[in-house]
Order: structure tokens, then sequence, then C-alpha cells
């Protein structure tokens, strides 16, 4: 596999990279690490002619607790004790992104924007060419669930749910300026699983900008993968709340790797603030989370068995982020 010839643009700051997203419109992606992209280059998957490398744009370097910009590489994060221990549920998930070498390149924009996967799209030219291809790259079908409007491709990043948990916004530039929404908006929910953002044309992520309220919960991320030293998730579950005793006063909940989206459940965690979080409650949250989530047959584990940890997954997570379980 090889990349093919694009042309590769470097910007210094904010202002020339949505200028030149604007002027090469449709025509580009963008660039951090490049553990994502350039993979599916090689692949001929979305070629674009366009590059827009972001490694040199100052702004989008850097972390605090307040903010991490969008370039910062997961491995530096990782670094930052202070970071890991007041956002337990996010170094859980830095722990786990893929390995050491990729987490050295990739970043916390590229992986909360990761492309997302699917066991027919993740393939050669050559092998996706044999089957017809499908909707999501150079094809009009869907051979997971036969029908052609939609993509059921899998969202795959780890550090998202955990994220959502914490309640972060997230930071944007694009030619039309700047604004700043919560992460939970960020994913199309109601899209097409192809266009699978509502950021709008040329849009950048700067910045995640996460709330002092954050600091004071606690939290845990469990991720279910084939190898745990190397793979996506199969199933990523992030969880932070606040407890007195045995009554809980926050709670949220969120998910990754079942679905086209990292998604939170607010409808389900919401009625149990103010209560004692029993066995019995507990059970009963598991249970309506894993009705709730509907996998397909995309990824490496059937979706059934995907399904069916899902409750014990969120039971597991939501214990240990009570007791502040070390991982
Ligand atoms: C072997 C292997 C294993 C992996 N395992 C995991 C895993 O377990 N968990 C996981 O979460 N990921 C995994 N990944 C995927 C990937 O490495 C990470 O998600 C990584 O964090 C992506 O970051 P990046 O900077 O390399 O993104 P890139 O590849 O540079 O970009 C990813 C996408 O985001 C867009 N993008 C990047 N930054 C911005 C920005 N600031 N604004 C707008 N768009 C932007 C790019 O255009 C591209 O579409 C794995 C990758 C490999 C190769
Ligand atoms: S879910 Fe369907 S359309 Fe989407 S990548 Fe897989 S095969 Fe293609």
């Amino acid at each position: 596999m090889h990349l093919d010839p694009f042309e590769l643009h470097r910007p210094l700051s904010v202002e020339e990279t949505v200028r030149l997203a604007g002027q090469w419109a449709g025509q580009f992606d963008y660039l951090a690490g490049g553990t994502d992209l350039l993979p599916n280059y090689k692949m001929h998957i979305n070629l674009k002619p366009h590059v827009i490398a972001l490694d040199a744009v100052a702004e989008l370097a850097g972390h605090s607790l307040e903010r991490v910009g969008a370039m910062e590489r997961l491995a530096v994060l990782e670094r930052d004790r202070e970071f890991l221990s007041t956002y337990p549920a996010v170094a859980d998930a830095l722990r786990e992104v893929a390995t050491p070498l990729v987490r050295e390149s990739g970043t916390v924009g590229g992986n909360l924007l990761v492309e997302t996967r699917c066991f027919f799209f993740n393939q050669s030219y050559f092998w996706r060419a044999s089957l017809g291809f499908c909707l999501k790259a150079d094809g009009d079908r869907c051979h997971v669930v036969p029908q052609k409007e939609r993509c059921y491709a899998t969202f795959s990043g780890d550090l998202a749910p955990t994220f959502l948990v914490l309640n972060a916004e997230v930071e944007l530039a694009g030619p039309d300026g700047r604004r700043r929404i919560p992460l939970s908006e960020l994913y199309d929910a109601r899209g097409d699983g192809i266009r699978r953002l509502t950021t709008r044309p040329g849009e950048l992520l700067v910045a995640v900008h996460l709330p002092p309220e954050s600091r004071s919960l606690r939290g845990r991320y469990r991720k279910l993968r084939v190898r745990p030293s190397y793979d996506f998730p199969e199933l990523g579950v992030a969880v932070a709340g606040r407890w007195e005793g045995d009554r809980v006063t926050a709670l949220s909940l969120a998910l990754g790797g079942v679905e086209p989206y990292p998604r939170r459940f607010d409808e389900l965690t919401a009625p149990l603030v103010g209560e004692n979080l029993s066995e019995d409650r507990l059970k009963a949250l598991a249970e309506s989370v894993t009705r709730a989530v509907r996998p397909v047959h995309n990824t490496f584990l059937l979706p059934d068995y995907r399904r069916r940890m899902v409750g014990v997954y969120v039971r597991r997570a939501v214990t240990e982020a009570k007791e502040g379980t070390a991982a």
C-alpha cells in the first residue's frame, strides 16, 4: 500500500488554516497525528487532493486542567499525573488507546474526530472492489444492513465517552467564525452515518474545554476489545458521578464502540440522582442501557455478545467509579 500524491499545506495560525479551508472547500482533509487518516489514505479511502497539516498551528497545542488543545498528543496527556488524577475516566481511556507508539503521534482532536469503522470499510481498495464497495466509500449500498440510505459504521474513539460524561465543550473555528458547543452536540445522531458530525464546512476543532465542576467527579472508563494491547473498542463505557455515602448526587454515563456515534444516557441516569444506588437500581440501569443500544455486525465481536457485555460493563464501571477503585 502506498500514499497517492496530495498537496500539503502547513498553516501557522487558526486564521490561516480556516482561510485555506475556505479556499479548498470539499477538497481537503485536516491532518493531525495522521494515525487514522493516513492508513485510510493508504487504503485509497475517500482521498482528497489537499491536506492541511495542523502541527504548526500554535493555538492548537498544549493543555491545562481547563483546556486541552486539539493537537495535544495523547502520550503527553498520559504523562501528566495531575491531569490523570483529576480526570480518572479520561486517564483510563488514554492508557487504552491503541499502543504507546500510536499515542505518541495520535492527538486528542484526531481521537474525537476519528473516522467510524466497519469490517467492510477498513479494507484495501482491492478487497473493497471485489465486493462492489459500499455507501461510505466509492459505492451505493451497505453490506451490513442491506439498503442504500444509511451507514452503520461504528464510532470507535476511546476519549469521546469520557469527555462526554465530564460535560466537555468543544471550541470550533471555521470560515464563518468561532463558536463553542457541548461535545454531545458535535456528533450527528440524526445524520445518515456518513455525515457523522454537526460541524459546518471547513470547521476546525481548536480545543476541548472542561468545566470546573467536572474536577470533583469520580469516574471510570471500561473498554472491551479483542487484544488488550492494541485494539479499537468493541464497547467503551464511561461513568462520572458524585456520591454522599450510597446516595448519588450526580451521575452520567456514555457509551462508545457500539453505535455510529458516542452517546450519553441522561434520560436513564437523571432519575437516579438523589437516590441510593442499590444493587437493584444499578441492575435496572444496566438492563435499560442494554435495551437502548443496537450494535450491528460490522466489527470483530458479534453484536449480541457486545450488547450483553454493555450491562456487565455498566455495572462494573459505576461500581468502580463509586468506590474510586484503581484500574
Ligand atoms: C493500530 C491502531 C490502533 C488504534 N487503536 C485505537 C484505539 O484503541 N482507540 C482509539 O480511540 N483509536 C485508535 N486508533 C485510531 C487513532 O490512532 C486514534 O484515534 C488517534 O487519536 C487519532 O488521532 P490522530 O491525531 O492521529 O488523527 P488523524 O488521523 O490525524 O485524524 C483523524 C480524523 O480527524 C480529523 N481531524 C484531526 N484533527 C482535527 C481537528 N483539529 N479539526 C478537525 N478535524 C480534525 C482528520 O481530518 C481525520 O478525519 C488506532 C489506530 C491505529 C493505527
Ligand atoms: S456500515 Fe455499511 S455503508 Fe457503513 S461502512 Fe459498513 S458496509 Fe459501508
